[in-house]
């Protein structure tokens, strides 16, 4: 028996599919020309002026409620600020202090089948950056904006995932809901739905978390489980050699399977994180929500219940069906 446990916590970023950006009207349309729907405002240029887009807040209050949720009556979009060639305004607007989403959790099932609650800390909202594509034929690195001002959920797991099986029905689920909620298209390929974990080990019985390392946008369910497992295995190593596990940020490579550092972890006050001054706070009232509820659509575990229920199904094959909203829709028509 190993005398080892990991941790593992997950930050999700799901791209809300919306046909304008977060703060600016450009298309956010996926493989047009590069730079091709970009604005000034997406560029931040001078004089330009965010404006939120309404339909992000209903996304984001549809998913606070599917995971039971606190929705925040005031919320605040704050800059961080940091220099990245991708991130043309030297800040992304994101949320800091008060998140839209707080709370919540999902159910997945342990290794031992057992139902197990993983706590959301919380889900917040921003805009992502543009992308630098690296060419090596070419020695120079290109850079394309269009996806700059793209709308993202972030979504904040507490430290509470065993190991990388749970990781990966942790991912699988929130998937399966957002897809559900239709908030985000979830194609992972175009890095519509993407995490980076946070890892760490100590003995077991130890009460205190171990340093940890964060594994940057990971955009497969196999690769997730094979960065967790990589990683787990490689701060034993370190540990039993008696050397420290560095915080840092580590990239996974696909090809090697295995983890390289990228930078030396950065912490929230590296950010100089401060209220936009661009942007009112956001104030959501009762109604809304209510309204919004109401209106929610069936999500899995409802429609497996239902499945089980109505079409005498067992948990197993009701599962299956639901594991993909598609599949359901047309299990239902053929039905
Ligand atoms: P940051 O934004 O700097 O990455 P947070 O403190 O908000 O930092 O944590 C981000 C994620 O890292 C969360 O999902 C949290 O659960 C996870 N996390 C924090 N500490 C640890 C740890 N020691 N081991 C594993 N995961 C951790
Ligand atoms: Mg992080």
């Amino acid at each position: 028996m190993s005398k080892w446990e990991s941790v593992i916590g997950l930050e999700i970023h799901a791209q809300l599919s919306t046909k304008s950006k977060i703060f600016s009207s450009s298309s956010t349309l996926y493989g047009k020309d590069p730079n091709k729907q970009a604005s000034y405002v997406d560029l931040g240029m001078p004089g330009t002026l965010p404006v939120l887009n309404k339909s992000v807040i209903k996304k984001a209050i549809q998913f606070g409620l599917a995971i039971n949720a606190k929705i925040a009556n005031k919320s605040i979009f704050a800059r961080k600020n940091y220099f990245y060639p991708d991130l043309p305004k030297n800040y992304q607007i994101s949320q800091l202090d008060s998140p839209i989403v707080e709370g919540g959790y999902i159910e997945i099932k342990d290794s031992n089948n057992q139902n197990k609650k993983i706590n959301i800390t919380r889900a917040h909202l921003e805009e992502d950056a543009g992308k630098s594509i690296h060419s090596n034929e070419n020695n120079c690195t290109y850079i394309d904006l269009n996806r700059a001002g793209t709308p993202l959920l972030e979504i904040v797991s507490e430290p509470e995932i065993a190991n990388s099986k749970e990781a990966v029905s942790y991912m699988k689920k929130i998937h399966n809901l957002v897809t559900y909620l239709d908030i985000c298209d979830g194609n992972m390929q175009e890095g519509s739905f993407r995490c980076d974990a946070n890892v760490s080990v100590r003995k077991i019985g130890d009460k205190n978390l171990g340093t940890r390392t964060e594994l940057k946008n990971i955009n497969s369910f196999k690769f997730v489980e094979k960065a967790i497992n990589y990683e787990i295995q490689r701060q034993i190593d370190l540990l039993e050699d008696g050397k420290n596990v560095i915080q840092e940020t580590r990239l996974y490579d696909e090809n090697k399977d295995s983890t390289k550092s990228m930078r030396s972890k950065e912490e929230a006050n590296d950010y100089r994180y401060f209220p936009d001054p661009d942007l009112l706070p956001l104030n959501i009232d009762k109604e809304l929500i209510e309204n919004i509820k109401k209106n929610l659509p069936e999500l899995p575990d409802q429609k497996k219940e239902r499945f089980i229920k109505s079409y005498s199904l067992n948990a197993y094959e009701a599962n299956v069906l639901v594991s993909e909203k598609e599949i359901s829709d047309y299990f239902e028509e053929v039905v």
